[in-house]
């Protein structure tokens, strides 16, 4: 297994890194590096809506600065909308047009799924209501009459964990109202073309790992070995982002931030008078903590 690691850092580029992001990309890089793998560099502007001006070139300046090289070229999820539009067709009768607005499904009360978003009813499995136009295409999820509806995966950090789509999720979006791909398509798509073996990423994003792994499957995929390390909050508990005032890192100092996310990764290493020499101690503490397998 050793030389067939492939991990990616996966940014959007709603913003330049900050010390949650740089937690994230220096457990994936660690973990690569621990295993001699790869570390490929993949930038998720597929959210158009979100992606910022700039973002891109102050995320790859700061990995630079950071000492982070990835391997391969960079890919954009923006410039692969054909490859995400054929899995799509792949899925065939399992996808079907949905009608129904936010507010429609937050009305029916079924509740929220843990990443916020309403549970979908189900509604328009059967037909978008006469009235109503598509706006969403989403895919069905097995519901208990056909079994097979949990899955199951061991996280690498967090240990087994289960999740069940039809009441934890239910059918859920693939090409966005405003025509925009969903994230779960796209990075189920990308991993499995950059032939990603491992995946380390921050627990927000735990939430979405059962629908991955179900696309995975329906589309005939791999499922990558999976690590959801802790994320950075602030101090009344949210996620370190843009709009909770996160603020971006000091790359005048990059020492100190890379000092302060190993701690962060409960790393202790001892001092180090050069970023090369940070990143050689890092990688053998984490290979000795968290790399064993
Ligand atoms: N693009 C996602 C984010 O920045 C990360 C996706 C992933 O690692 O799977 O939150």
């Amino acid at each position: 297994m050793t030389n067939k690691y492939i991990g990616r850092f996966a940014p959007s580029p709603s913003g330049p890194l900050h010390a949650g992001s740089l937690v994230a990309a220096m457990a994936s890089y660690l973990d690569a590096k621990a295993h001699h793998g790869q570390w490929l560099l993949r930038i998720e502007d597929i959210d158009e809506t979100r992606t910022v001006a700039d973002a891109t070139t102050a995320i790859m300046d700061a990995l630079t600065a950071f000492g982070m090289q990835h391997d391969g070229e960079v890919v954009v999820q923006s410039q692969r909308k054909d490859l995400y539009q054929a899995a799509f067709e792949r899925l065939d009768n399992l996808v079907y047009p949905c009608g129904c607005t936010r507010r429609e499904i937050a009305d029916s009360r079924l509740g929220v799924a843990a990443d916020g978003a309403a549970i979908y009813p189900g509604t328009c499995r059967h037909g978008v209501a006469p009235g109503k136009t598509a706006r969403t295409w989403r895919v069905r999820v097995p519901d208990a009459s056909q079994g097979n509806e949990t899955i199951n995966f061991d996280d690498r950090w967090l240990g087994p964990l289960t999740q069940h789509l039809a009441t934890e999720v239910g059918d859920f979006v693939l090409k966005r109202a405003d025509g925009f791909w969903a994230y779960q398509l796209a990075v189920v798509v990308d991993d499995a073309d950059q032939r990603v073996t491992h995946i380390v990423r921050g627990t927000d994003l735990l939430e979405s790992t059962g629908r991955q792994i179900y696309l995975q499957r329906m589309l005939g995929f791999p499922t990558p070995h999976y690590m959801h390390v802790p994320v950075v909050l602030n101090d009344v508990g949210e996620k370190l982002s843009k709009q909770t005032g996160a603020l971006a890192l000091d790359l005048e100092h990059p020492m100190d931030e890379l000092m302060k996310a190993a701690q962060f990764l409960d790393l202790s290493l001892p001092p180090v008078n050069s970023i090369a020499e940070f990143w050689r101690v890092a990688i053998a503490a984490w290979a000795r903590r968290y790399a064993q397998e």
